[in-house]
């Protein structure tokens, strides 16, 4: 049954298609040779600091150069990779290249803090917070400058782990923040029981909050909240300055999103940084 669809124009790539099983499993396969083969690059979003605009930090976003198909997007290998535990792999690999990263523009004398997503399954895993420090340890970098930004696309099975998990990361002195806060699994009562650093809206409100006052209500409603807890708060999907000036007008901390910049390799956001007394201008 595969057949059809084995021949139904593979090099078109859509994320969204419904992969037959075969088509999963021969992924998957690839994949995990991929980064054994060093396929998965890494790029950078900056964030900017709402009020300065200037760059304060930058998320670290992976792709995988698939030699034959391109560079895939991570919404087509993600999902694969956490279906199959071949996610911790990838973790490894971009917590690897980020830090490393880190420590490249501290020896230029940039210091920039880099956001590195985990999927929320990580913190039932029991070994997870003695890796980040391996990796810490191993390239040099100060924990205060890595945050882990943690996506909820499941539930939580064990919420008890998951907190001590937390805990751990939190004394290692690493920074915690919610990814997509607002949508998928995502609750109010985490931010009670495991309190992250930081809060980070999802861009779904955020893109269309100039059209929908619903969305800035809602933008607005979070960056309250964050700030009634002393937390941290970014909008992503900043894609206008009227969004950014809305931002700035809520109080929100930290943007980031295709007005400011798309995700770029690091040696184009190193260039940024060393005329960084340039800030994104008001156009
Ligand atoms: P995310 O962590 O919420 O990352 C933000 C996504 O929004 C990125 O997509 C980014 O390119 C996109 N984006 C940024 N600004 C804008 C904007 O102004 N408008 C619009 N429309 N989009 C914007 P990307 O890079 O395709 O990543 C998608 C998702 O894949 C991420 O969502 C994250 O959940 C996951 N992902 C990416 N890298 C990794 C990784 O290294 N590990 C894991 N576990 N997941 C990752
Ligand atoms: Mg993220
Ligand atoms: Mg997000
Ligand atoms: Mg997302």
């Amino acid at each position: 049954y595969t057949a059809k669809r084995r021949h139904g124009g593979v090099s078109g790539y859509d994320p969204s298609m419904d992969h037959s099983d075969t088509d999963r499993l021969t992924l998957q396969s690839e994949l995990r040779r991929g980064i054994e083969r060093g396929e998965l690059v890494v790029l950078y979003q900056p964030k900017v600091d709402v009020t300065t605009r200037l760059p304060c930090g930058a998320e670290a976003l992976v792709r995988w150069q698939h030699p034959a198909r391109g560079l895939l997007s991570p919404d087509v290998f993600i999902p694969l990779a956490e279906d199959s535990g071949l996610i911790d792999l990838v973790t490894v690999e971009v917590l690897d290249q980020a830090l490393a990263q880190i420590r490249r523009w501290e020896d230029l004398g940039h210091e920039l803090p880099v956001s590195v997503n985990i999927p929320a399954r990580s913190l039932t895993d029991a070994t997870f917070p003695g890796v980040v420090d391996a990796a810490l340890v191993q390239h040099g970098v100060r924990p205060g400058l890595l945050t882990l930004e943690i996506t909820e696309s499941a539930m939580i099975a064990d919420l008890l782990r998951a907190g001590e998990t937390l805990n751990e990361l939190r004394k290692l002195g690493v920074k915690i923040s919610i990814d997509d806060f607002g949508t998928g699994y995502s609750s109010i009562a985490h931010l009670r029981d495991m309190p992250p650093h930081e809060l980070k809206i999802d861009r779904s409100f955020v893109m269309k909050m100039s059209e929908n006052s619903r969305d800035e209500s809602i933008v607005r409603a979070v960056v309250d909240l964050a700030k009634n807890l002393r937390l941290r708060v970014v909008a992503e999907g900043v894609e206008t300055e009227s969004a950014l000036r809305t931002l700035g007008d809520l109080g929100c901390h930290e943007a980031q999103g295709y007005h400011i910049s798309r995700p770029v390799p690091a040696a184009e956001l190193t260039d940024w940084l060393s005329k960084s007394d340039i800030a994104i201008s008001a156009a």
